[in-house]
């Protein structure tokens, strides 16, 4: 996903300076002066899944399993992302199972796939979608399923200022989506669902 007309790191702090001015400050006072450079570090951090492919994590997959072929779920995957609309933070976890098809990968994978989407800029739906597709896609399992709860700063410290407040957003494909047991199976697994 890297751009050709990728900023400089000179300009992206001139940027910032921009962002401190349009605020009421000023940039020049010595509180401030490090300020631009240590936002572009926090960019590289916060937006480094911009670098990553996450399919890669999933390829190196284990099929001498003794034909494990039950639910995998790893839960409470904590992240943290910022959405598109305001590149606020939004805190939160998620919940991530498939049903094998012969083939498995180390657990600590599936983590590393939720935190490369959520080092981007997101909407917690696309996201959610994103995660189970690629699971989709590189393991081939029977079914995937995704749960995601994420409080979205953008919503507690603007707008509506609702604290407190997490949404909920699933994505279901193969046998999660067809089979009311797997799925149900899954959401008990993780705790979420009616009756929490
Ligand atoms: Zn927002």
């Amino acid at each position: 996903m890297a751009q050709d007309d990728k900023p400089t790191r000179e300009q992206a702090e001139a940027a910032v300076r921009t962002l401190l001015r349009w605020a009421g400050d000023d940039p020049a006072r010595e509180g401030l002066l490090d300020t631009p450079k240590r936002v572009a570090k926090a960019y590289q951090d916060w937006f480094s899944g911009y670098g990553e492919d996450p399919a890669d994590y999933l390829k190196r997959t284990f099929e001498e399993v003794e034909g494990y072929d039950e639910m995998i779920v790893l839960r409470d995957i904590e992240f943290e992302s910022h959405c598109e609309h305001h590149m606020a933070p939004i805190i939160g976890k998620a919940h991530v199972g498939y049903l094998p098809d012969g083939k498995v990968v180390g657990i600590s994978k599936l983590a590393r796939v939720v935190e490369t989407y959520a080092r981007r800029l997101q909407v917690q739906e696309k996201m959610t979608a994103q995660i189970a597709q690629v699971i989709q896609e590189v393991l081939q399992p029977r079914g995937v399923g995704v749960v995601i709860e994420g409080a979205h700063e953008c919503m507690t410290t603007r707008g509506v200022h609702k604290r407190g407040v997490s949404m909920v957003t699933s994505k279901m494909l193969g046998s999660f989506r067809d089979d009311a047991r797997t799925r149900a199976e899954f959401l008990q697994f993780i705790d979420v669902g009616p009756g929490r």
